[in-house]
């Protein structure tokens, strides 16, 4: 007897069983190989999404695969019950880059976030001498992305986030980003930390400029307050340095990091800086997959080709020519392009209409690339991106700005 052969497409199967919570792209993609990944139709694609700025080395580099191949046949999973070494390891080579602290693993950037903001809620316990539930404000900017947990959503003041959600968790407040004075009034006895992304990446891109940066420094100290920097989405040498924020000199007391960590393994982490390292003691949080030797051999990994490929230093040295390109579109385009912000591989083109129509015609022409808040295009190289897909993905833009000329 025959067996039958469902011909179901991947579409159709979306569409009946996976619930609606994305506006997917038509596009299913079956490999990737750097910057490039393909299709089911065998179209190539020049992918500057990244995974949204998680594939840092492109996709499948061949040190990350072996890592993961090597350490899927030795031992993937152990709970946090036990060491591994891997995890130990990988906590090392951070507090080589973070200073002198401890980190915690965890899977995602939204469980990250979470164990910063239960971490401030124990910093403010111990300024209020003890007494749980006075001190535990945490001030947030406007336009911040946090993630979607409880916690992330309260401290993303968006009503696209929010919405259908409330009531959302208490103790968030927000500023104006970069505006020092709107964060200071919002400061009294109930404050425990200030809490922002160094660039802004949902919300558009936006940088923290390295007054602001240095003046909230001040304000926690003057104030007893933890700064918590969220990396999840500058982190890991997408704007040339290890961490956005080395860019201006400023020391957090906590960062929160995954998307590009693990490289495309899920993987999250914090960061504690001394001062506030001793706050979580045993049994104040965890996590069962959290640091699993897998998920720490591709972290590793990552780390590895980072340095070894000296991808920070090409990120830094590329993005000159790249930016000064597309920064040329904002004087060849006008009335299409309004501005090129950030970092490194980490930029957003703002346009003067909403981006999905131009998202879309970029697909079309072979350019992968997310849309952010603002009106804003962003483009995510792989750290490992070349000057050639640099230099394409503006020509992919120049092509489309003209077309809709
Ligand atoms: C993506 C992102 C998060 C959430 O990370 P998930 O892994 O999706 O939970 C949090 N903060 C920032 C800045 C992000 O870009």
């Amino acid at each position: 007897m025959q067996p039958s052969i469902v011909r179901t497409s991947t579409a159709d199967l979306y569409d009946a069983h996976v619930l609606k919570n994305y506006a997917r792209a038509a596009l299913t993609l079956v490999r990737g190989r750097g910057s490039l990944v393909w299709d089911d139709q065998g179209r190539q694609f020049l992918d500057f999404t990244s995974g949204i700025a998680v594939n840092a080395l492109g996709h499948c580099h061949p040190h990350w695969v072996a890592a993961i191949q090597r350490q899927a046949g030795e031992l993937i999973h152990t709970s946090n019950l036990f060491r591994n070494s891997n995890q130990a390891e990988l906590a090392r080579r951070l507090v080589g880059y973070a200073g002198p602290g401890r980190v915690f693993f965890c899977n995602s950037g939204a469980e990250a976030n979470e164990a910063l903001l239960k971490l401030a809620r124990l910093h403010g316990m111990r300024k209020a001498g003890g007494e749980e539930g006075k001190c535990y404000q945490v001030i947030c900017a406007k336009q911040a992305f946090h993630g979607r947990t409880f916690g992330g959503m309260s401290a993303t003041p968006q009503e696209k986030i929010q919405k259908g959600f409330r009531p959302m968790t208490p103790g968030f407040v927000f500023g104006e980003l970069n505006n020092l004075a709107s964060f200071e009034a919002l400061i009294d006895e109930s404050t425990a930390a200030i809490f922002v992304e160094t660039i802004q990446g949902e919300g558009g891109v936006n940088p923290c400029t390295s007054d602001f940066l240095h003046g909230l420094r001040r304000l926690c100290d003057q104030h007893n307050l933890l700064l918590m920097l969220d990396e999840v989405q500058c982190g890991i040498g997408r704007t040339g340095s290890f961490y956005a924020f080395e860019h201006v000199g400023v020391r957090p007391d906590a960062i929160g990091m995954a998307k590009g960590l693990g490289g495309g393994f899920p993987i999250g982490a914090i960061w504690v800086g001394e001062r506030a390292a001793d706050l979580f003691q045993p049994g104040s949080h965890g996590t069962t997959f959290g640091g699993t030797p897998l998920a720490c051999a591709a972290a590793l990994a990552v780390l590895d080709v980072l340095e070894r490929e000296r991808l920070m230093e090409n990120v830094r040295l590329n993005s000159v020519r790249w930016h000064a390109d597309l920064r040329q579109l904002v004087a060849d385009f006008p009335k299409q392009v309004v501005g090129v912000r950030g970092q490194g591989y980490m930029v957003g083109v703002q346009m003067v209409a909403e981006p999905p129509a131009y998202v879309a015609a970029l697909r079309e022409a072979g350019l992968l690339a997310p849309p952010a808040g603002g009106n804003v295009i962003r483009l995510l190289p792989p750290l490992t991106a070349t000057v050639a897909e640099l230099e394409q993905s503006v020509n992919l833009l120049r092509g489309v700005l003209a077309s809709r000329t």
